[in-house]
């Protein structure tokens, strides 16, 4: 501190407003810390990237666009629609509402505990201190923290020779706040974003394209688990280039260049979703001795501690880039910084995409757990065994249910199909506990229903004749 800036105290100090930022600050007020929550945006960022422009927004658009989609493909059941429309900007006014409702429910939250919001970019300028810069022409302020967590979060990456302008190059933000829907759009990368937006933006009328720099979509998820999502954006039109790598875009024409050649594509629109970057650049870290690695991520201890006083969570650390991780995070960091005695140690951080059927993932894929040395046993049942998905129309999918033979426990639970991310919940649960496939079976599940297909999925393995699902081969437990 310079002589003459007055710093204040601060007991408990959070930087970042987000899903990780919020509920560290609310867990630290209720452990009885006086908490400042430094945001960018102040009230107006509570939530972050997930409620603002991320989870939130995405999942409206994609519930729109599903039921647009759904009105006109039950045509064999009966539903005559004769042609459903979105008003896009009718449906930005709407998701904004939302938004807005759910940030001032956590903004209450945050005034309730007396967290105090703060706007303004926080950087360190020495061990204990630091200073708050606001947008605006407000002075800084300056403060002296007892313990500080960091919750900054990540943005977009950029690719080069296709710089962000918000009119022709956008990025998730801006694709999510579309308010008219182009003809043509490309989307560069194959992964979270690419799929579920991709698959969005198809149903909701454009004609997609997902150019994708490797030879698989989704890289990091088992191929079979695709394959029902490969499926359903061929019958949606969707064009996948594999194996392109974006050069640029310029006159509404598209460059990559594949095998060496180079293939050019007319597109209205091009949304870049190539991954992610850990926000930890502008933190001067440096000034508190901390050095980020290659990605820029913040190494940690299991208690989310990165240095004495100093606790990182969310998408600045290694794991998955998930809100639900940095809530986890979030308490435990919290409780750690209140001496506490804690680990972030999850048996397994679900993951969930939300394309066309749903995937959903939780603990060791029948490969992984192999090369972990375990004896597997895979109990596998097709969504066309499941009554409730026959009245869906619902067929494309399967549960998968992984097993330590020698513990009896789950380990491992994939879901494809309509609301894998809600059923998947179940899963995590049964590898938390430690859950067998007894105890899953054992279990009375309400019929009729997506659920039952858990217990039905491992019944083969205990060799008892099928449930409520209609029996079928693959239902007996797949090798
Ligand atoms: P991602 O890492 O999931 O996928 C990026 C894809 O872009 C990769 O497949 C990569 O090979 C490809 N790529 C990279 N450079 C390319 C190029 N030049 N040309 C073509 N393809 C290229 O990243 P994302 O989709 O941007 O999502 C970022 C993160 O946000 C995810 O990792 C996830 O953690 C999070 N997210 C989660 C959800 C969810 O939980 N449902 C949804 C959206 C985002």
């Amino acid at each position: 501190m310079v002589v003459g800036e007055v710093a204040e105290g601060v007991d408990l100090l959070v930087v970042g407003g987000g899903p990780g930022g919020y509920s560290a600050a609310l867990r630290a007020a209720q452990l009885g810390r006086s908490v400042m929550l430094v945001d960018r945006l102040g009230e107006a960022g509570v939530g972050g990237v997930c409620l603002q422009v991320g989870c939130i927004p995405s999942k409206a658009m994609i519930e729109v666009a599903e039921a647009k989609h759904r009105a006109t493909s039950l045509r064999e059941a009966g539903l005559q629609v004769e042609q459903a429309q979105v008003d896009l900007a009718q449906f930005q006014t709407w998701k904004d509402a939302k938004v807005a409702g759910l940030t001032s429910a956590v903004v209450g939250l945050l005034r309730r505990a007396l967290v105090e919001v703060v706007a303004g970019d926080f950087r360190f300028t020495r061990p204990g201190s630091g200073v708050v810069q606001s947008l605006d022409d407000r002075p800084p302020r300056h403060v002296q923290y007892t313990d500080v967590i960091l919750a900054t979060g990540s943005r977009p990456l950029e690719l080069p020779g296709l710089p962000r302008d918000g009119v022709g190059v956008l990025d998730s933000t801006d694709a999510l706040a579309l308010a008219r829907l182009p003809a043509s759009v490309a989307v560069v990368g194959g992964g979270y974003i690419g799929l579920e937006l991709g698959t969005a933006l198809a149903k909701l009328g454009s004609r997609v394209t997902i150019v994708e720099a490797l030879d698989r979509l989704l890289p990091g998820v088992d191929a079979a688990l695709l394959r029902p999502v490969r499926q359903r954006l061929k019958a949606l039109g969707v064009n996948v280039l594999l194996e392109h790598r974006v050069q640029s875009f310029e006159d509404g024409r598209l460059t990559a260049t594949s095998q060496g050649q180079a293939v050019e594509l007319a597109v209205e629109q091009v949304v870049v979703a190539i991954g992610r970057m850990p926000n930890t650049d502008g933190l001067g870290l440096h000034k508190i001795g901390l050095t980020p690695g290659p990605t820029g991520l913040i190494e940690v201890g299991k208690d989310r501690l990165a240095a004495p006083h100093v606790a990182a969570i969310g998408d600045i650390t290694a794991g998955p880039a998930l809100a639900h991780k940095a809530t986890a995070e979030a308490e435990v960091a919290a409780e750690a910084l209140c001496g506490l005695p804690v680990a972030f140690d999850p048996a397994t951080i679900p993951a969930v995409v939300f394309s066309d059927p749903e995937i959903a993932i939780a603990g060791l894929s029948p490969d992984e757990a192999k090369a972990q040395g375990m004896d597997v046993a895979v109990g596998r049942l097709p969504l066309g065994a499941s009554g409730r998905a026959a009245t869906m129309d619902a067929a494309d999918g399967f549960t998968q249910v992984v097993v330590d033979r020698a513990t009896d426990a789950v380990v491992g639970v994939q879901i494809v199909g309509p609301h894998a991310s809600e059923l998947i919940a179940e899963g995590v649960l049964a590898i938390e506990m430690a859950a067998s496939p007894q105890d899953l079976v054992g279990s009375i599940h309400p019929h009729p229903t997506l659920s039952e297909m858990l217990p039905d999925a491992v019944r083969g393995l205990l060799h008892r004749p099928a449930g409520a699902t209609v029996p079928t081969a693959a239902a007996v437990g797949a090798p």
